[in-house]
């Protein structure tokens, strides 16, 4: 008997994104950012991946980068089993309705001067669903879905909170029935009280659909409500990588560990001392040589500032970059 394996719904591998900096009167290429550097992950379908970091960390470029959103510098992107890295815009609007994206924002990602009907219409006509009848239908179900009214079919996005046109952009992103949604810091605008609120929605809509999510977030406490599994990014680099329960009881990097011990204690069961980072991030454009965290890493040894820790598997679907480990 042959054991199927399954493919995952979206695999990055190496990739990369440089953005070059220009100056001069002629505006020539006087350096580069390196805001994703070798980044590589699989998501399994119905998967939650969190992908957390400071801001600046490469997490936002590398969830614009799976969309084509941004095009990559190198490296290859494979969703359900088709390499899209060089897909022509028209092959991409083909697979567009299949992934979506949720944004920070929502307010600034709806068109203000629209109705909600017509903001959720939109992607249906795009994608040829001629029917205005079944246009409308779609568009109350939507609103159903999480958790709206059809009486709301005629405001402005302007006459909702701001969990209510969060709700809208996740709706906006079912339109064309997803596999794969890519969260961006989808609660971080909202209240405390409101974030669960959306975050228990999310986690009923992925069942209900078997959506497949990437959550990009700088909060580990809230990636780790929704996440199967969490990586951690430091100056465009993937430092750990693990199962959600097992990186939060036993983070192997220093950075995560740090992060962590930020976070509240009713929300990890880490409880370490409040570990603070000196300094700053280093800027992209000039990163450190070695290890890229060895400036502000309490852990350092003479080695980190020379060699860069390779990023492996240090324990069982357990991966770190950090020379403390192997
Ligand atoms: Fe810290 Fe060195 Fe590990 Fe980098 S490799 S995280 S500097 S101990």
């Amino acid at each position: 008997m042959s054991l199927m394996i399954e493919e995952p719904l979206l695999k990055i591998e190496h990739l990369k994104k440089n953005f070059p900096i220009r100056g001069g009167v002629f505006g020539k290429k006087i350096g580069g950012v390196q805001a994703v550097d070798d980044v590589s992950f699989e998501i399994q379908r119905g998967e939650t991946l969190g992908l957390v970091g400071e801001s600046g960390c490469g997490k936002s470029t590398t969830g614009r980068m799976l969309l084509r959103l941004l095009e990559p510098s190198e490296g290859k992107i494979f969703f359900d089993g088709k390499d899209i890295t060089n897909l022509s815009k028209q092959g991409l609007r083909k697979i567009r309705g299949q992934m979506q994206m949720i944004f920070q924002d929502p307010y600034a990602s709806l068109n203000p001067r629209h109705t909600i009907e017509r903001i959720l219409e939109e992607p249906l006509i795009v994608h040829g669903v001629k029917d205005k009848e079944a246009r409308k239908k779609k568009v109350l179900q939507l609103l159903e879905t999480v958790g709206l009214n059809s009486y709301h079919t005629n405001r402005y996005p302007h006459q909702f909170s701001g969990g209510q046109r969060q709700r809208i952009g996740i709706a906006r992103a079912l339109s064309l029935n997803p596999k794969l949604i890519i969260a961006d810091e989808p609660v971080s605008a909202l209240d405390v009280s409101i974030q669960a609120q959306v975050l228990n929605l999310m986690k009923d809509l992925q069942k209900k659909f078997e959506l497949t999510y990437l959550f990009i977030a700088h909060d580990l406490g809230v990636v780790r409500h929704i996440s199967d599994r969490v990586g951690v990014m430091y100056l465009g680099r993937l430092v750990e990588l693990a199962n959600s329960e097992e990186l939060y009881l036993n983070p192997k990097h220093p950075y995560t560990q740090a992060l962590l011990s930020a976070v509240p204690i009713a929300d990890v069961d880490y409880k370490k001392e409040r570990i603070v980072l000196q300094g700053d991030v280093p800027s992209p454009a000039n990163p450190p040589k070695g290890c890229s965290f060895h400036t502000r890493c309490p852990l350092a040894i003479e080695k980190c500032s020379i060699e860069r820790p390779i990023f492996k598997e240090v324990e069982p679907g357990h991966y770190a970059a950090c020379h403390l480990h192997g």
